[in-house]
């Protein structure tokens, strides 16, 4: 015998009944088959939304029940050939009106008691199993259609009924042996107790129903038909990129469908388990594909986990307090109080002291839990020696499940690696000692990240997603974009590395796709976008929430800088361009590094000095490496070389300045450059890089400019520049006449750093420098003579860009 079950899916239309009937069909030709059927798609739900209403005294049950009606009796007329039509539709048409006829009673009690709520939710499977019957009928197809509550006896537990596997069996097998068909259609889910009262097998209980028949018959195989293509290893509504698991242990699939993986309701297993019958998971819309198969010893693959499943409305309850240490007795009794409400414990840790136990259970469950407790242990807590248990709830367990698990060292290593590095705190972890599952206690709100930076970690080894958030959409962050769009096809394929802009800012508005912002068109998606602050772009990430998050701050903007704090400590990586946060107050850059290193998030800003030149990775080598750095000279604006460079007395000075600040080498705001503060900033964040703990106020600014020239507007500046040309020219000619080159330099020895300008000799590392370069010396105590030097084009948006993007690739490897 087979036993083969369809799910609520698979018979939610009269399409979907032809496709099962096609099935069934295919199956008889190789021996008998037992049909188990689920109620349509969503029809328990209603049912039980129409008796709630009822009970609450709403007449809307009425047009509930209506609804049920009208959809049965479509789907019947779609199925029956129109000569055979008007029985079917008599026979929906009467246990319709039985069904009407008890929720009226329910409304005229103003009561649903667990008992009618199971002979109401009978209705939905005894109409299905009347509908595939009527199916195969018009195909021809011998079968018999039979009432499962004269087949499975139940105790009297209404809604989640226990069987009586001795008389079920003698029955099943009766049945079968006096009535030899080809297919037995049944109903999934019901039973009746011995009074012949209605009983339910629990939520989702039609997979148990067919593995009851499989276990009476000892069929050859359980054939559980639903709307996926097998067991998979996540919960594809929560991982996209699940995939079905060909092959798992009765063991394996029991942990996973008892930590949340709907495909198979829980006690499925066990009748199957005992006597060694294959259960196959297949997908009725897809019925070429594999499945998955469930048996004794599946064959090793290299995946050390085989799947991850959560569940979520979890509550904690802890119960602590001096008095319970070393005494004997205080977890069995909180586990009997609980039993005796009833209350099923998902998860248990109890620290080694013994002075804590903390279960998890259903947050539905949590209330008559905590009262069970309180009231067991009331002497107890009356006198002090344990505390009122404490609950904590908004909670999710995830479960990593796997047998092989055990052989392989490091699993929770990577759990706790995974789930650290994305900001997601544990509360709580169990691992039974056979170390067939690992569970987690994690936030609710954190369980769809913590399930796929999971399955990323023992799934998808090949490839890493990461989520880039943009703020600034000007020249730099406008290149950027640029270049990730070009660089996708190659990060993918050369270093697995899967790299989505999910959202873009400006200062205005914002776009965002979950799934990646289309990259060739990013502006439009920004024009079209959303409007919107900082404060709502930081609020999507917040709720968003998605693994290995990059924060990507391309503005010059103080309040983004100031938001990094809130990213970091949610284990989100920042990476910016904006030099606010580096030369901030040294309090504010000791937090961003601390929290950087606290929450293994990390905080990257090579572009703050020298753009796209690795000055301050350079640096950072130097220094985790032992070496010492004393001294640092440096040319690090490239505006002020590239003014210096182009400025011969002939053109006015403020035409030179003008010129850089058209070409895009200057801030925003030019004077920032002019002024030296910008390189101010930049010798600041070499000297705290390199250790020296300083404050902005600490920097020497030698100032060129005549103070004149920093009142009122840019405009003001330039013309002001224009009255001061003399200064300009003198400078340049004292310099010129000495046969040297003007340079703006920052220096930084021995704990002090300045910044002026400076006249230099033709046989300087400084004199020939060209265009917008900028130069790095460093003095340290390898190279104390010679200096380590770093040169190039320390200017300009491409370079910027490229520095930007180098820093994300270093956020993703940490
Ligand atoms: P049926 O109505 O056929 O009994 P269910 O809705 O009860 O189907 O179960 C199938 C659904 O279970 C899938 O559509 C999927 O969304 C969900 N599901 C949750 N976890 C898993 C998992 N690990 N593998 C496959 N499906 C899962
Ligand atoms: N129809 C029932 C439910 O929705 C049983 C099942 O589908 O397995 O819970
Ligand atoms: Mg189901």
């Amino acid at each position: 015998m087979q036993i083969l079950k369809f799910g609520g899916s698979s018979v939610a239309t009269a399409a979907a009944i032809q496709q099962v009937a096609s099935l069934v069909e295919k199956a008889t030709q190789r021996g008998p088959a037992i049909v188990v059927v689920s109620a349509l798609g969503g029809t328990t739900d209603t049912l039980i939304s129409a008796g709630q209403q009822a009970a609450a005294g709403q007449e809307s049950y009425r047009q509930v029940l209506q609804t049920i009606e009208q959809r049965h009796l479509d789907v019947a007329k779609e199925l029956a050939p129109v000569t055979s039509q008007s029985g079917l539709l008599s026979r929906v048409k009467q246990e319709c009106n039985d069904l009407e006829t008890l929720c009226d009673s329910v409304f005229a009690l103003g009561e649903l008691s667990v008992r009618t709520l199971d002979r109401l939710m009978s209705f939905g499977e005894l109409l299905s199993a009347r509908l595939v019957a009527a199916c195969l009928h018009a195909r021809g197809l011998d079968h018999a259609c039979h009432d499962s509550r004269e087949l499975i006896r139940t105790n009297s537990s209404f809604g989640n009924a226990l069987v009586d596997f001795q008389t079920t069996n003698r029955q099943i097998q009766t049945y079968v042996r006096n009535y030899p068909h080809a297919a037995y259609i049944v109903p999934g889910f019901i039973a009746a107790d011995a009074q012949g009262a209605t009983t339910t097998l629990g939520r989702g209980g039609s997979d148990y129903t067919a593995a009851i028949f499989a276990g009476a018959l000892d069929a050859e195989v359980l054939e559980i038909w639903t709307d996926v293509s097998g067991m998979m290893t996540a919960d594809p509504r929560l991982v996209r990129q699940a995939r079905p698991i060909p092959r798992i242990s009765y063991q394996e699939a029991m942990e996973l469908s008892h930590f949340g993986a709907k495909v198979l309701y829980p006690p499925t297993i066990q009748p199957v388990r005992q006597r060694g019958i294959p259960l196959l998971i297949k997908n009725t819309f897809a019925p070429e594909d594999a499945g998955t198969r469930v048996e004794v010893a599946p064959p090793a693959t290299g995946e050390v986990v085989r799947g991850l499943s959560s569940i979520g409305q979890v509550t904690l309850l802890r119960l602590e307090g001096g008095g319970m240490v070393g005494i004997p007795g205080f977890s069995m009794r909180l586990f009997a109080a609980l039993a005796r409400e009833k209350v099923n414990v998902i998860l248990i840790t109890q620290s080694s002291s013994e002075y804590s136990i903390c279960v998890a259970v259903l947050t539905a469950d949590a209330i008559r839990a905590k009262a069970a407790a309180d009231d067991e242990f009331a002497f107890e807590i009356g006198t002090g020696k344990v505390d009122p248990l404490v609950v904590e709830a908004d909670l999710a367990i995830v479960a990593l499940v796997g047998e092989k698990m055990k052989d392989h060292p490091n699993v929770s290593g990577r759990l706790f690696n995974a789930l650290g590095n994305n900001g997601i705190n544990i509360r709580a972890i169990a691992q039974g000692s056979s170390e067939k599952n690992i569970s987690v206690v994690v936030r609710a709100q954190d369980v769809r990240k913590a399930i796929n930076v999971l399955h990323e970690s023992f799934f998808e080894v090949q490839t890493k997603q990461v989520n880039l958030f943009v703020v600034g959409a000007g020249n730099v962050g406008g290149k950027l974009l640029e270049q990730l769009s070009r660089q996708r096809a190659y990060l993918l394929r050369h270093l697995r590395l899967q790299v989505r802009v999910v959202g873009v800012a400006n200062s205005r508005r914002f776009a965002f796709a979950e799934q990646g912002l289309d990259l060739t068109n990013w502006r439009e998606s920004l024009e079209q976008g959303d409007e919107g602050n900082l404060a709502d772009f930081l609020q999507i990430i917040k709720t968003k929430n998605l693994r290995n998050t990059i924060f990507v701050d391309v503005t010059a903007s103080g309040e983004v800088a100031r938001c990094y704090p809130e990213l970091l400590s949610r284990g989100a990586a920042v990476v910016a361009c904006n030099k606010i946060a580096g030369s901030a107050e040294l309090s504010y850059y000791q937090q961003l590094k601390r929290l950087s290193r606290e929450f293994g998030a990390a905080f990257l800003f090579e572009t703050n000095v020298g753009a796209g030149l690795p000055i301050i990775g350079t640096l950072n080598d130097l220094t985790r490496s032992g070496d010492e750095v004393y001294r640092i000279e440096a040319v690090l604006s490239g505006t002020l070389n590239f003014v210096f460079n182009h400025y011969d007395a002939t053109v006015p000075f403020a035409d030179v300045v003008r010129q850089a600040q058209t070409e895009g080498y200057t801030e925003p705001d030019p004077r920032l450059d002019l002024s030296g503060v910008d390189v101010a900033r930049k010798i600041l964040i070499l000297a705290r890089e390199a250790g020296q703990e300083l404050e902005m106020s600490d920097i020497d600014n030698e100032a060129f400019l005549p103070a004149s020239c920093m009142e009122g507007s840019v405009e003001d500046f330039y013309q002001e520049m224009a009255r001061q040309e003399p200064h300009f020219q003198q400078l340049y000619r004292e310099a010129a006449d000495a046969g040297k080159q003007l340079r703006f330099v920052a220096r930084y020895a021995e704990g002090t750093a300045a910044v002026g300008l400076q006249a230099v000799a033709s046989d300087h590392d400084f004199y020939s420098l060209q265009g917008k370069d900028n130069a790095v010396l460093f003095y340290t105590s390898r190279y104390p003579e010679q200096p380590l030097v770093v040169k190039g084009a320390g200017a300009g948006a491409d370079v910027t860009a490229s520095g930007v993007f180098a820093d994300i690739m270093r956020a993703t490897r940490q």
